[in-house]
């Protein structure tokens, strides 16, 4: 039997309607949310996801601002950038686009951000938070991976979960989030051993390993939950990480595009609504 596939689109659709209702009522109340999104040099994907996140803000009635640094900016521009609006008190989020050119201390800018206006949620005070259950900013795409799941009414508590990836903006807060809503996780990564069998023993699985088809289906349990992060151009197209002959073997699978990718945005929107409520006012 086919897996149902998830649908991203409509649930993010739903998700922004009700951010850009909770927008209004903010800037009702006299604070207009505003998020400022830091793009050094020209990289065409990054060009892109920017240029998405400034519709969506538009379209929720957030205020966006990008600055914009050249390619060559050294690191002492990028931190002064940072700083300046973190000492905006009429800037709510900052996020920085990541990749940054590799001349440029990533990890030290993050480290910069104000923790409070960090609605990427890659700082280590928002990690360390989510590591011990605390509230903060929880990096976006495995939030809205997780929406998507409460969305379908899929259980997670009790269930195993295998996380495919362990990078500090998926999988290592994806397993935080999975643990924290009483999943049994395992965590594979490049040097996992046995990892078909590991996948194959997964009530759900979620794959961020940014190659294609790389979860197969014969890697899947009949009727596991199988959510693919992955974001791969072949040809031209965007694809997945998980082959989509493995909807064969799925109960449920999120489709590349139109699946978590929306979802991301989404909940970067909620972050910086967030960010108002708690801090902004
Ligand atoms: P990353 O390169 O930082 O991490 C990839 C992870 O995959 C690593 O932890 C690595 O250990 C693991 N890996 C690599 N080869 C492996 C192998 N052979 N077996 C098992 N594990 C292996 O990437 P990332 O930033 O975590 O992103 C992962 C994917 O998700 C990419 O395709 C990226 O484009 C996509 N992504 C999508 C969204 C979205 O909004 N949908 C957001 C962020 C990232």
């Amino acid at each position: 039997m086919a897996a149902i596939l998830i649908d991203g689109r409509a649930v993010a659709a739903k998700w922004k309607g009700d951010l850009a209702l909770q927008a209004a009522e903010l800037s009702a109340d006299g604070t207009e949310p505003h998020l400022a999104v830091v793009l050094v040099g020209d990289n065409a994907a990054s060009q892109v996801y920017v240029r998405n996140k400034e519709n969506a803000c538009r379209k929720a009635g957030i205020r966006s601002t990008v600055i914009r640094l050249a390619e060559d900016c050294d690191q002492e521009q990028l931190e002064n950038t940072v700083r300046s609006l973190n000492d905006d008190a009429g800037v709510h989020g900052i996020l920085v686009q990541l990749p940054l050119p590799r001349h440029l201390d990533e990890a030290a800018v993050l480290r910069l951000i104000d923790p409070n206006k960090d609605v990427d949620g890659f700082h280590a005070m928002n990690s360390g938070r989510l590591m011990n259950g605390q509230k903060g900013f929880i990096p976006c795409t495995p939030l809205g991976v997780m929406k998507l799941l409460e969305a379908y009414d899929i259980p997670v508590s009790g269930k195993h979960a295998v996380v495919i990836g362990r990078s500090n903006i998926v999988g290592k807060p994806m397993a935080m989030l999975l643990l924290a809503a009483d999943a049994t996780v395992t965590v594979c990564h490049s040097k996992t051993e046995n990892l078909k069998e590991l996948v194959r023993q997964a009530d759900i699985v979620v794959a961020a390993v940014g190659r294609a088809a790389f979860v197969t289906a014969d890697m899947i349990k009949p009727g596991a939950v199988v959510i693919d992060v992955g974001i791969n151009r072949v040809d031209g197209a965007i694809v997945g990480d998980v082959d989509p002959a493995a909807a064969e073997a799925a109960g449920y699978l999120t489709p590349v595009p139109g699946g978590v990718g929306q979802m991301t945005i989404a909940m970067l929107l909620h972050n910086t609504l967030e960010a108002v409520r708690e801090y902004g006012r």
